[in-house]
């Protein structure tokens, strides 16, 4: 395990979170959010923020995404600042709950992000969009008529219609079951491999977060900060075999041991009847 150094000279960088603090104002009681949250990763990487709830993973995410201002300290996504990158389209999102509108098919929900920009795509680039998430022959099915599982497909098609650079997704598969979960998981990692997306993703799975990312950093509630990053050394492309390997099992019970007792590698627990 490594914490990830913190430089500025890395201008080109995919992501760079540099002492974030956010706090609320509730009630006149004030909530600190995120505490000195420092990240970074390079272009078309994947990481993972992992953490319990309350930890303050929606709020960074909702920092990076220009939808939350930071109290304190700075951040870039792809060099830009996330107004910039919002405003050039850069950014794409998508939400544990998928949030279609009802009565618009796969392909209208689709064109949603579109029309809000003024913007259009040729009918064969959406048609691909629907293939890459394995959606062909539901075009124009409505999301009544689709599992969970295909409503989130749906939603990670319309967080690429405008091919970000950025890819923000918040415990996309929190609400699904555990096959449809590692299939999804799979999906993504093509999707990701394919579009070389950037990509920042919020779960609490353990599991999850080890098998996608190339780092995890791992958050602990107040206040919300990072215990510590651990980069995930495991070959690419990544398999369903290697959920079943011992060093994908070395990484979770690592990562659970810093998630569940604050074990990091900087402290490690007291030897048993050493002393
Ligand atoms: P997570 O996504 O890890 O569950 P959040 O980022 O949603 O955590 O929340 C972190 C903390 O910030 C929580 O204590 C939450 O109550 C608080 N918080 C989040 N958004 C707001 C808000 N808009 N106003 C007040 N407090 C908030
Ligand atoms: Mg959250």
């Amino acid at each position: 395990m490594s914490s990830v150094p913190y430089t500025d000279q890395a201008p080109d960088a995919g992501l760079l979170v540099r002492d974030v603090t956010k706090e609320f104002v509730l009630a006149r009681e004030k909530v600190v959010a995120l505490s000195e949250v420092n990240l970074r990763m390079p272009q078309g990487g994947f990481l993972s923020l992992l953490g319990p709830s309350g930890c303050g993973k929606s709020t960074m995410l909702r920092i990076l995404a220009d939808l939350e201002q930071p109290s304190s300290g700075t951040v870039l996504v792809h060099g830009e600042k996330p107004s910039v990158a919002r405003r050039n389209h850069h950014l794409g999102i998508a939400f544990q709950d998928s949030a279609l509108l009802p009565w618009r098919s796969v392909v209208d929900n689709l064109k949603l992000p579109l029309q809000a920009a003024g913007r259009q795509l040729p009918d064969s680039a959406l048609r691909d969009l629907v293939a890459l998430v394995g959606l062909t022959g539901f075009e124009k099915a409505k999301p009544a008529q689709l599992s969970g599982g295909m409503r989130q497909r749906v939603a990670i098609a319309r967080s690429l219609v405008h091919s970000p650079q950025f890819l923000l997704l918040d415990e996309p598969f929190g609400a699904l079951d555990e096959m449809t979960r590692r299939r999804l998981n799979l999906e993504l990692l093509r999707v990701w491999a394919e579009r070389q997306t950037t990509t920042l993703m919020v779960t609490h799975s353990v599991a999850e977060a080890v098998f996608l990312s190339d780092e995890v950093a791992v958050m602990a509630p107040r206040p919300g900060h990072v215990v510590e990053t651990v980069r995930i050394d495991l070959p690419r492309p990544r398999t369903p075999e290697m959920l079943r390997s011992p060093e994908f099992h070395g990484y979770t019970d690592r990562l659970s041991a810093v998630l569940f007792e604050g074990r990091t590698a900087q402290a490690p627990a007291e030897p048993d009847g050493i002393s």
